[in-house]
């Protein structure tokens, strides 16, 4: 397959800002050129990738979706990149089979009738927005099966009638077991409201386990109330870390936790913890929910308790890191992923109806 891939538009690749959609972009890319397939990269400028085959496109980046409220109208800036970068794939389309959509944007749904090559899009977040769940509906109703989501969970929050379920998955090779943790627990992620950082500084505040928290500044203002409430030395901020030193960090901690106040469309961050061995502590809400197998590989607990997240937090020890990291190998692997991708492209290649709508328009 020839397969052209347009990335997120509210960050570069590489600077963290796509949260786990430059991970999963990443590792999708990487799988389907070791199968053979030819892939090529569309993604903001200032991407730092150099293993990958990338068009960098000049434009503004788009807001986030998360910082909207759901009656909002859809907004872009003037030269938007996104808008670049779909004027991008409509020249070159002719050149690729597939299209495959990683923005959780209005524009690349509203194109999609527009375009002469199928466009599979993959969905990252949860229903946040009237306009978007309308006009994916619409693409779901017309465009039967090109809808991808990571959890059933996330799924049902748009409520289709069809779409593919993909889950994720990541190079397992590159996170290193730990049996023999340090007293400290980990937070990893973007830090914004929605992210729920807050939570797992109190935790660490009444358990007095020191946090160790990794992942990129989003909102400047929430991070700097958590520094206001919070003055003391038992959480300390690592940055943003490239993979291989956020797990020598997170592989030492003696559980993630994980405190979403939104429904997570996934959480790359619990797989990539469990691939260390490293048990999950999460709010009983949204991917976290659907990946971690309560009392085996962490525990899941009353959402926005912080109560019942220092209770799970003292019992941490009653699980089994090796069973962390062996759920981790068989169900996220990377070859998993790519071949559950594989599949879906191929499922959206192969749809006569699909062929027959996309000459018609
Ligand atoms: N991450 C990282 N370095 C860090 C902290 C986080 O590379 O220091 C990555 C992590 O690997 C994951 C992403 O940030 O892929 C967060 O994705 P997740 O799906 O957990 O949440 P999202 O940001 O998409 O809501």
């Amino acid at each position: 397959m020839k397969l052209l891939f347009v990335s997120t538009s509210v960050g570069p690749l590489g600077t963290g800002l796509g949260g786990g959609v430059e991970l999963t972009l990443y590792n999708i890319a990487q799988q389907m050129i070791q199968r053979g397939h030819e892939v090529q990269i569309v993604a903001p400028a200032a991407s730092t990738w150099d293993n990958l085959p990338l068009v960098q496109i000049p434009g503004n980046l788009q807001i986030i979706a998360q910082s909207q409220e759901r009656t909002d109208p859809v907004m872009m800036p003037e030269n938007s990149v996104l808008a670049n970068m779909w004027d991008y794939a409509r020249q070159v389309q002719a050149d690729y089979d597939l299209i495959v959509n990683f923005a959780y944007d209005w524009l690349p749904f509203y194109l999609t009738p527009f375009f002469t090559r199928p466009i599979a899009h993959l969905v990252s977040m949860g229903s946040l927005n009237n306009a978007l769940d309308k006009i994916i509906k619409q693409v779901a109703e017309h465009f039967p099966l090109t809808i991808g989501f990571h959890t059933q969970v996330q799924a049902a929050t748009f409520a289709l009638d069809a779409y593919s379920c993909l889950s994720n998955g990541i190079d397992l090779s590159l996170y290193r077991f730990c049996d023999r943790p340090k007293q400290q627990l980990a937070w990893l992620g973007r830090i914004s409201p929605e992210k729920g950082l807050a939570d797992a500084v109190a935790v660490a505040q009444i358990t007095q386990i020191p946090l160790k928290i990794m992942g990129k500044i989003q909102d400047e203002l929430y991070w700097q109330q958590i520094c206001e409430k919070y003055p003391n030395d038992l959480f300390e901020y690592l940055g943003f870390l490239p993979t291989n030193e956020m797990q020598q960090v997170l592989r030492e901690c003696r559980a993630l936790l994980m405190t979403p106040h939104w429904v997570e469309a996934f959480g790359n961050v619990v797989i990539e913890s469990l691939a260390c061995g490293v048990p999950v502590i999460s709010y009983r809400r949204g991917g976290p929910a659907e990946i971690i197998q309560d009392g085996k590989t962490g525990f899941l607990v009353e959402p926005d308790s912080i109560s019942e997240l220092v209770n799970a937090t003292l019992r941490i020890d009653e699980i089994d890191r090796q069973t962390c990291r062996s759920s981790a190998e068989a169900q996220f692997s990377l070859e998993a992923l790519g071949s559950r991708f594989e599949k879906w492209f191929k499922e959206i290649l192969g749809n006569k109806h699909l062929r027959k709508l996309n000459m018609r328009y």
